[in-house]
């Protein structure tokens, strides 16, 4: 018998994400501790620029913020999202072929979801990126988001995806927003009546694309292949929503994995690990001063130093990247 079978339900309990979520609650302290924890999260907006940012004051990520992440690091550790590390109450619903949902113990914000991989295999978006884009389009468990193994996953070495209620990330409101009054969000790379791929260069290196679900899952595999290294896909965070009867798509091209600021001595340091949910504008912190520190001059260099820089050689593999999509 398979590992999954002691944590599978039969069938999801009704009210997407939110309700299972409630069910899982329910039979699960912790997680019921959790979101109870959760009402206390503090939120503030900073001014920077007209893409909006908000700062988190989530003490429950300090386990998360801080995760060693090195390849000996996580060898040495049991890993999290393989079923026989589930804690006894923890239960699952198979979402797709090969993804099974979970409840986030550590919750960002509402509708904290997991999608773990079947089996313990490495990070990486493209294997999964058809059903990331199926669950997305369908908008029932929330906005998806994905962590690279460089870029702000706790699991480097087990594939997984997680959700959230999308009003919790700034730049899907302000995307949609974008769309809905026929703006266009920065540069033009392509734009067709199916698809359209736009880059926004200001503060974090972001791929901006709206389009059909299948249309918009090609063009993500499209630039994930044209900007791989060696072989392995480039450092990135990714968040796909729902827009209407499209799919609205955030690719966040990355080049550090924390800012200098987080290796910091003494006063200066900010203990800040930016992953999808911090690169679409909620930058979580998990320390009451670094929440109350932060200002935009320091959140400017913060996206700045985790955001792969413009160059004429990014543009054209971008260019390349997209001309057969
Ligand atoms: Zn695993």
């Amino acid at each position: 018998m398979s590992a999954w079978e002691r944590v599978l339900i039969d069938a999801a309990p009704p009210g997407g994400g939110a309700g299972f979520l409630d069910w899982q609650a329910a039979r699960w302290p912790r997680l019921e501790a959790a979101r109870t924890q959760l009402d206390a999260v503090q939120t503030r907006t900073l001014p920077l620029r007209d893409r909006p940012v908000q700062l988190q004051w989530n003490p429950g990520r300090r386990v998360n913020t801080t995760a060693k992440v090195d390849a000996s690091a996580i060898r040495a550790r049991p890993c999290f999202l393989c079923p026989a590390n589930l804690p006894a109450e923890e239960r699952g619903v198979a979402v797709s072929p090969e993804l099974v949902l979970l409840a986030n113990p550590f919750p960002i914000g509402p509708g904290h979801l997991v999608f773990a991989h079947r089996e313990h295999r490495p990070q990486a978006l493209l294997p999964a990126l058809d059903q990331a884009v199926a669950l997305a389009a369908a908008g029932e468990l929330g906005a998806l988001f994905y962590n690279g193994p460089t870029c702000g996953a706790s699991a480097p070495d087990h594939l997984h995806l997680q959700a959230l209620a999308p009003e919790v990330l700034p730049d899907v409101g302000y995307f949609s927003d974008l769309f809905d009054r026929s703006a266009l969000p920065g540069e033009t790379l392509l734009d067709r009546p199916d698809l359209g791929v736009f880059l926004d260069p200001r503060l974090r290196t972001t791929l901006v694309l709206r389009g059909e679900p299948a249309a918009t899952g090609r063009a993500l595999s499209a630039l994930l292949s044209g900007l791989a290294l060696s072989g392995a896909e480039p450092p990135h965070n990714a968040v796909l929503a729902r827009h209407g009867d499209r799919l609205l798509a955030l690719l966040y091209l990355r080049d550090a994995h924390r800012p200098a600021c987080y290796y910091a001595a003494g006063p200066s340091q900010r203990l800040v690990s930016p992953g999808a949910v911090d690169m679409a504008g909620m930058i979580v912190t998990v320390r009451e001063e670094d929440y109350l520190a932060l200002d935009q001059a320091e959140v400017e260099r913060i996206f700045t130093e985790v955001s792969l820089p413009i160059t004429p050689e990014l543009r054209e593999t971008l260019q390349r990247s997209l001309a057969h999509v």
